[in-house]
Parts: structure tokens; C-alpha cells; sequence
């Protein structure tokens, strides 16, 4: 096992690493902007380099900076976390070139998925339903007219580089085709720097519905069921729970099945992602995730498995040590993404936190880095804690996630809690009755 890892992220996700390598006895180097100097995880850690000044790109984003750090410490691993670094193939590359170890997937599987035609070819030849589209890039507007013709209106234009829910366009008619072509176009150079787009056909109500897999590099690989995340604003998840209430036994056995057999065709390894919509019983394949997601922690409550720890042991050449039929369900667990904004204009609030009360009690956790008197940044995600409530039973979850958010105080910046606790008094939350597209509807009355 690793005796050093580097955490090279921030806020609660750095502090969850931390968490995971402290029970298994493996130090940590925190590494941190001059705005987070003192923030939880650098308190917290072993030891701390500072990498530079706020802005993301001079930090977070500094690739020799980080490995600067990760040399003069000694770590013998880096973890990425999600955002930042984590899915730049070519930052895992250089941290193998450097003599450590990623904690995640190869370079080539983080290249691969990362662009999401190449991904979706993948999809295709390694068995997964996807959604129908272009074959590839689609290069002119010409080309787009063709793809239109063959799946029908609405049609998503949606940029190769994307991510974050940023860089789509909606074309509902022949007459808006041209325009959202060229405007995604131009949004994804200006986002992503790379003005490539491809073309999907835009589903009516689908759910979000994504697949945990965990695979070790001996060719063992498993599912850990899926997560619901179909309550998005803008493309962005607000809420997810598990087991999604739309599913049941045997679908959650077939789709996991697929995507279990798709992981070994590819000869993934570490912990993954696979995104589908899921629409009238099917299930098309969008986009996978290459690393840990922010959502993971309702996956831990109902398999009881630490998936840090199983990326550490993982990367460390571990094999997972139990199969399919070893991984069992239990309960119900959701999550709240808690950010720092106005909980009606979602405009970001950042500033110093006053007083800091976390719910507590049975089947409640709370990720965050919060403190009272806690600085929150104005240069990053404004997710500043999550939520995560596991119960028997999906009615146990809710009451008791009524009880939590009703705990909740973070005093001095504003907080998406009041729009959560709106949310768990609705009828079709509360009966499982969403898409993708019922949270903008309904309660942001978009
Ligand atoms: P990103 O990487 O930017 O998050 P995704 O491909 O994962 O992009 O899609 C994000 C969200 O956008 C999905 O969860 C869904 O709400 C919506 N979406 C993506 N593709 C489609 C589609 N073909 N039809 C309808 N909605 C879609």
C-alpha cells in the first residue's frame, strides 16, 4: 500500500481523500491556493504545499506546481479528486512519466472518454445502447442537416470537449438547425477551445440514470447499482438518490450486467462512471465519467464499501477481493448539494461563514470543509456541503432528510438548504415522479 498520497483538489472532496487514507494509515499532502491556506483539508493533512495564487489555473490547475509538491514530499501517489485535473489525460501521463501513481483509470481511458464522439464510439463497439446521432463529429451545417433528417426533432448539438452540462443547444425545427449549430459551435471553442460538436436526438422526459463500476487490474469487475440523478438545473445535478425509484431488481441486474461487460471489453480498471438516459424501459448511453463523482456517498450507504479506499487499493495493485454476488443493497440513501448561492437567482454567495451547525444522528453524514469563521472563495464551485441520508426504506430517507435539512445552519452566506427543503415537501419528489427536465418546470419555473 501507498505510504504518501497527494491530494491535488480542494474543499470537501480533498477532505474525503484525506478521511479515507488517515483509517488506512497512508499520510497525506495537502496542496492548496493562497485563498485556502486555511481551509479543513490543509489543517487536517499531514503536510501542506502551498501551489499558488487563487485562480484555478495558476493552482489547482498547475500540473508542475503539483508535481513539484508531489516530488519534494515524497508521495508515491497522486489523487485527483473530480473537476480540476482529474480527467486531463495528459496529467496522468505526466504523473506516471514522474514515478507516481494515478489514482484512477490509464491515460489512454481518461483521452478516450474524455472526448465524447470517441467515447461514444467506444460505447458502441464495447455494447452499449446509445443514443441515436451522428456517427461522429459533424463538420458542416450540411452534414447536420443530414443526421436531423434520420433521427427527427428536437436534436441536441452538443460539444466533443464538453462537460459540466455547458456547451448544448436544442434545435427544435429545420429552421433553428443552422443557427444552434454554429452558436454550440462557437460556445464550445470559447468554453473548451475546441469548436468540435456532434449531434444526438433530444429526448423528451428521460431520466439521469448512471452506473458505479469498480474494476482492479486483474480483470475483475463489478457494479455497485445506479444513481438517480435526474433533479438538474442547467444541465447540473441538485439532488441524487439510490436505488433509483424508477428501476427495479432486473433491470438494475441487466443494465449492470451491460455495463460490466462494456468495462471488460475495454479493459477499464479503477472506479468509473457510465451515464445513460433512461427513457419508456431503455437505457442510451451519454457520456462515462472517469473518475470519483461528487455523488459517490449514496453508493457507499447502500453498498457499505469506502470507494476511495477501493481506488486506493485499486491503484496499489490490489485485487477488489469480492464479486458481483457479494455486493449487496441496502436501503435508500440521497444526496443535497449544498451550494453557497441564493437559493432563487442560484447567484453565487460567497464570503465568511458565521455559525456552523451539521446535522447529525442516525444515517446522517455531511461532507464538507465548513467551519465557523470558514472562508468560502469566490474562485471555485460554489458546492460548499453535501447532504448524504441513508434510511430502510425510500420513506425513511425522506423523513429523515426533512429532519437533517431542518438542522442545517450555516450562518453568513446564503445556502441552497430552503430550495432542498422545498423540494422534499413536493408530492412528485416525494412519489418518485421526475425526468430530467421536472425540477426546472415545476419548482424553478424555468
Ligand atoms: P456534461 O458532460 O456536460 O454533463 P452530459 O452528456 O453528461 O454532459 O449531459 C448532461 C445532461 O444533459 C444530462 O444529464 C441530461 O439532462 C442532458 N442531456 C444530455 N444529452 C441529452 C439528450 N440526448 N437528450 C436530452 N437531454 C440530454
Amino acid at each position: 500500500m501507498f505510504e504518501k498520497v497527494l491530494i491535488a483538489n480542494r474543499g470537501e472532496i480533498a477532505l474525503r481523500i484525506h478521511r479515507a487514507c488517515r483509517e488506512m494509515g497512508i499520510k497525506t499532502v495537502a496542496v492548496h491556493s493562497t485563498a485556502d491556506a486555511a481551509a479543513m483539508h490543509v489543517r487536517l493533512a499531514d503536510e501542506a504545499v502551498c501551489i499558488g495564487p487563487p485562480s484555478a489555473k495558476d493552482s489547482y490547475l498547475n500540473k508542475a506546481a503539483i508535481l513539484s509538491a508531489a516530488t519534494i514530499t515524497g508521495a508515491d501517489a497522486i489523487h485527483p479528486g473530480y473537476g480540476f485535473l482529474s480527467e486531463n489525460a495528459d496529467f496522468a501521463e505526466m504523473v506516471e512519466d514522474h514515478g507516481f501513481v494515478f489514482i484512477g483509470p490509464s491515460p489512454a481511458h481518461i483521452r478516450l472518454m474524455g472526448d465524447k464522439v470517441t467515447a461514444k464510439k467506444a460505447a458502441i463497439e464495447s455494447g452499449l445502447p446509445v443514443v441515436p446521432g451522428s456517427p461522429g463529429a459533424v463538420d458542416s451545417v450540411e452534414e447536420a442537416f443530414e443526421v436531423a433528417k434520420e433521427t427527427g426533432y428536437p436534436v441536441l448539438i452538443k460539444a466533443s470537449a464538453g462537460g459540466g452540462g455547458r456547451g448544448m443547444k436544442v434545435a427544435n425545427s429545420e429552421k433553428e438547425l443552422e443557427e444552434a449549430w454554429r452558436t454550440a459551435r462557437s460556445e464550445a471553442l470559447a468554453a473548451f477551445g475546441n469548436a468540435e460538436v456532434y449531434m444526438e436526438k433530444y429526448l423528451g422526459n428521460p431520466r439521469h440514470i448512471e452506473i458505479q463500476i469498480l474494476a482492479d487490474n486483474h480483470g475483475n469487475v463489478v457494479h455497485l447499482g445506479e444513481r438517480d440523478c435526474s433533479l438538474q438545473r442547467r444541465h447540473q445535478k441538485v439532488l441524487e438518490e439510490a436505488p433509483s425509484p424508477a428501476l427495479n431488481a432486473a433491470e438494475r441486474a441487466r443494465i449492470g450486467e451491460v455495463a460490466c461487460a462494456a468495462m471488460r471489453t475495454l479493459g477499464y480498471r479503477n472506479a468509473g462512471t457510465i451515464e445513460f438516459l433512461y427513457e419508456n424501459g431503455e437505457f442510451f448511453f451519454i457520456e462515462m465519467n472517469t473518475r470519483l463523482q461528487v455523488e459517490h456517498p449514496i453508493t457507499e450507504a447502500i453498498t457499505g464499501l469506502d470507494l476511495v479506499r477501493e481506488q486506493l487499493r485499486i491503484a496499489a495493485g490490489a485485487p477488489l477481493g469480492y464479486g458481483q454476488q457479494d455486493v449487496h443493497f441496502t436501503g435508500h440513501a440521497i444526496e443535497c448539494r449544498i451550494n453557497a448561492e441564493n437559493p432563487e437567482t442560484f447567484r453565487p454567495c460567497p464570503g465568511t461563514v458565521g455559525d456552523y451547525h451539521p446535522p447529525g444522528g442516525l444515517g446522517v453524514r455531511v461532507d464538507s470543509g465548513l467551519f465557523a469563521g470558514a472562508t468560502v472563495p469566490p474562485h471555485y464551485d460554489s458546492m460548499i456541503a453535501k447532504l448524504i441520508v441513508h434510511g430502510n426504506s425510500r420513506n425513511e430517507c425522506l423523513m429523515r432528510l426533512r429532519r437533517a435539512l431542518g438542522e442545517f445552519v450555516v450562518g453568513g452566506i446564503e445556502t441552497t438548504i430552503p430550495l432542498h427543503q422545498r423540494l422534499v415537501e413536493n408530492t412528485d419528489f416525494q412519489n418518485g415522479d421526475y425526468d430530467i427536465r421536472w425540477l426546472e418546470k415545476t419548482m424553478l419555473n424555468l
